[in-house]
């Protein structure tokens, strides 16, 4: 944050330091170093949401800005933008996989906390120039040559505005969508934790460029087909209430199976806004959502409204994520997978009195 020096006492403590003057400086050494026709890789999660793909891309288009020529942006696995994502400025980056670089000279990967999160891309790590990484997870491995990593920040768009700043390349509407996209897909519109008067600030620049967040709101959150209607109620039909979970402070899930969407004719990605609907329980501080991906496994999304550290449960269940939002690969059936969440909730119980 530009005038981090000068916020007030009522500004949330960030939950741990963020990146130091050197970092930011070897991270705008890094992009400056790039030559004129050099090959630049961007790189998101695996199965990208708004903060991967809008931080992504908002940086693309910086570095078009700043005369980068040879830009490509991609991420692992299937490729496949969810609809919601797709339009954004900058889109046209997007490069399979299987096409991008081998050898580019500089990468930069955005909002994925460990190396698995890059899936087959993680070669590029070491084969690239330089690797910068940039993150607001507090597991983030610091597995780049530079990490930018400020697990206070809302969002990783919060750190790409800020490395924006520094490189001296003003907001554009292009941009600005993007990391408006980003910014309100992790701060939940402006209703998490996360969101403290410097998010405002953020967000008042964004929006004075002229975006309209209406409109991209309405596509990005308000926006289903009929067929993801149905199937959503079917899903939460089948919702289960545990309410002496988690130290009885309960625990609330569904899952989704590739039949469930077949059913309906939806893609997998519109199970992702499933978790909203289910993490409004009130009997349950923690929520989850599994959802198959293959026979015998399963893409887990765990919510908790302050009881439970669900970081915690995914890390010990081969995952990762935020305090209160977090996931990972679950194995067997979905029964089998909710037993080993509830043997991990006990241990992740946040203690209130300290
Ligand atoms: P989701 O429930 O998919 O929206 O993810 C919530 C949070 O958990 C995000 O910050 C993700 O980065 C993280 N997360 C989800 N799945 C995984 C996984 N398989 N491994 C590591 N982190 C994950
Ligand atoms: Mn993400
Ligand atoms: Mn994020």
């Amino acid at each position: 944050m530009p005038d981090g020096a000068v916020e007030t006492s009522t500004e949330a403590a960030p939950a741990a330091a963020g990146p130091v003057e050197a970092e930011w400086a070897a991270a705008v050494a890094a992009v400056r170093a790039v030559p004129a026709d050099g090959r630049v890789l961007l790189i998101c999660h695996v199965n990208p949401d708004g903060d991967a793909l809008g931080s992504m891309l908002g940086f693309g288009l910086a570095l078009r800005r700043l005369g980068v020529g040879r830009l490509q942006a991609t991420f692992p696995g299937p490729f496949e933008v969810p609809e919601t994502l797709r339009g954004l400025p900058g889109e046209e980056l997007l490069v399979p996989a299987a096409e991008a670089y081998p050898d580019p000279d500089l990468v930069v990967c955005f909002d994925a906390a460990s190396e698995s999160r890059l899936g087959d891309l993680v070669d590029r790590l070491a084969t690239a120039g330089t690797a910068l990484v940039l993150d607001h997870h507090a597991s983030n491995t610091r597995f780049g040559g530079v990490n930018l990593v400020e697990p206070g920040a809302a969002a990783t768009s919060v750190v790409v505005d800020e490395l924006l700043t520094r490189l001296g390349v003003p907001l554009d509407a292009g941009i600005a969508e993007c990391l408006y996209v980003a910014l309100t897909t992790d701060t939940g519109s402006f209703r998490f934790e996360a969101t403290t008067p410097a998010v405002h600030r953020l967000a008042a620049r964004l929006l004075a460029t002229g975006i309209r967040p209406g409109d991209i709101s309405r596509r990005i959150f308000d926006t289903r087909p009929f067929g993801a209607v149905r199937l959503f109620g079917e899903v939460l039909g089948r919702a289960r209430l545990e309410p002496a979970a988690a130290g009885g402070r309960g625990l609330v899930w569904t899952y989704a199976t590739l039949d469930d969407l077949a059913r309906h004719g939806q893609r997998p990605y519109v199970l992702e806004a499933l978790i909203d609907s289910v993490r409004c329980t009130a009997e349950a501080d923690v929520s989850c959502v599994v959802k198959q991906i293959a026979p015998g496994e399963w893409a887990v999304s765990l919510r908790s409204k302050g009881a439970v550290d669900v970081s915690r449960v995914a890390v010990a269940l081969g995952g990762g994520g935020h305090r209160f939002a977090a996931g990972f690969t679950g194995r067997g059936d979905a029964e089998q997978v909710v037993d080993a969440i509830r043997d991990q909730l006990d241990a992740a119980l946040i203690d209130v009195r300290r």
